[in-house]
């Protein structure tokens, strides 16, 4: 029986990712479990799969969720000090992290220096701090990708060496407003950006989707999980039915398919490098007829390239990119700037930002701090 810590249960991931454990319940329990604020789903999940320890981001909702779970046996904290425990708890030896944004890391980095694996669906924690989680990780636990194009590529290496890599080849749907005009792109609304053609996610990654920034995000984590040399290649796939390749040195690609549906990749870390059978609808080749290919609008999504400078630029950089990122997504999800003010706010925000390097996770969270905080003032004075 695996032991799963579960951080960020109520959202998109955690919910397939508890279908996963529902589905297999000789294989998985749910020893720890987090949230930020929704009780009432977690406390119903709670009921479910009867955790030993529990934790609410949001000391508000705290009394709520007592309230909600009176009579159940379960041990209840609050705050990141509680994800924390969630996270490193004795019991668990899979921790699966599914919180949005960078709240992700120090529960990331608590896991793992608690010697869990990690099956990691919050790409942020290695955006912001790739190379300190990798080097709390390396030759001590397992980081296994649950975003489907890292699954796709760990799936299509199967154990070959990472040099044998020529490049990655990482294919990205393209989003609602791929053939969308520049002039159209300039009143789109949060219902038109949340509207994603073939993923059914939360708010941030959907209208990360949309800008495209998703992909930039994405380009980063493949570089940190199979090697900061490699080759990594965008190419804009409006089907999501490959979910990325790998081009080898004699030229050989391999590629990874299936209908979208998060439950594979999340299966997948769940129980690499085993599989296990899951009842899910085939992918229909024939009915599918064709799949298509097309260079990114690199000038039409500029989200893309910020990210790839970030990484570039290196020490905080990544940091602000992402924080910023998060304060005007959800400025646009408020309707505080337009579409376009979201790459608006990033750029400014990393083009006023006086980079260094990184040497701890306090060295992150100011540069987290300070971006949010600088994102948010530009925001105010611009619109
Ligand atoms: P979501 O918004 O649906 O869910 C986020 C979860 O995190 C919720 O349970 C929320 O309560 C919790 N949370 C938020 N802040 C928290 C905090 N400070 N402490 C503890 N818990 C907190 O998001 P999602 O779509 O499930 O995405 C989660 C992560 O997975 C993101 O990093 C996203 O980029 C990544 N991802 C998601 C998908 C997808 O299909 N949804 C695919 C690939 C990668
Ligand atoms: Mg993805």
């Amino acid at each position: 029986m695996k032991m799963i810590s579960l951080l960020g249960s109520t959202g998109s991931i955690g919910v397939n990712t508890l279908d996963i454990v529902r589905r297999n319940p000789d294989r998985f329990a749910v020893a720890t479990m987090a949230t930020g604020s929704d009780v009432e789903l977690f406390a119903q999940q709670v009921k479910e799969f009867k955790p030993a320890l529990i934790s609410v981001f949001n000391p508000s909702k705290l009394a709520e969720l007592k309230e909600l779970l009176k009579g159940e046996d379960v041990e209840i904290l609050s705050g990141e000090a509680g994800t924390v425990k969630v996270a490193s708890h004795p019991d668990v030896s899979l921790v699966v992290s599914a919180i949005v944004g960078s709240a992700g890391l120090v529960p990331s980095l608590a896991a793992i220096q608690s010697g869990k694996d990690l099956a990691l669906a919050n790409k942020e924690t290695l955006v912001v701090a790739g190379e300190l989680v990798l080097r709390e990780a390396r030759g001590k636990v397992n980081l296994i990708p649950i975003d489907s194009e890292h699954s796709a590529i760990l799936q299509a290496l199967n154990g070959e060496k990472q040099e044998r890599i020529k490049k990655i080849i990482l294919t990205g749907s393209g989003g609602p407003f791929r053939t969308f005009s520049r002039e159209q792109m300039e009143n789109v609304t949060v219902k038109e950006a949340l509207n994603h053609p073939n993923w059914s996610m939360g708010a941030k990654i959907t209208i990360d989707s949309a800008t495209m920034m998703n992909k930039g995000l994405e380009w980063i984590e493949a570089k940190w999980l199979f090697g900061l040399d490699t080759c990594v290649e965008i190419i804009v796939h409006p089907q999501s039915i490959i979910h990325s390749m790998i081009e080898f040195v004699d030229t050989s690609i391999m590629a990874q398919l299936g209908i979208p549906d998060m439950r594979v990749p999340i299966a997948y870390a769940m129980t690499y490098p085993d599989r296990i059978k899951c009842d899910f609808p085939s992918l229909d080749l024939a009915a599918m007829k064709q799949l298509t290919f097309e260079e990114p609008d690199y000038e039409k999504f500029p989200c893309i390239k910020l990210a790839q400078e970030a990484l570039q630029t290196g020490q905080t950089m990544p940091a602000v990119l992402n924080a910023a990122n998060e304060v005007a997504v959800q400025a646009f999800l408020d309707e505080a700037i337009p579409f376009q003010g979201i790459a608006e706010a990033i750029r400014t925000t990393m083009h006023n930002h006086k980079c260094h390097a990184i040497d701890s996770l306090e060295d992150v969270q100011n540069a987290d701090r300070w971006a949010r905080e600088e994102a948010k003032k530009l925001i105010t004075v611009t619109h």
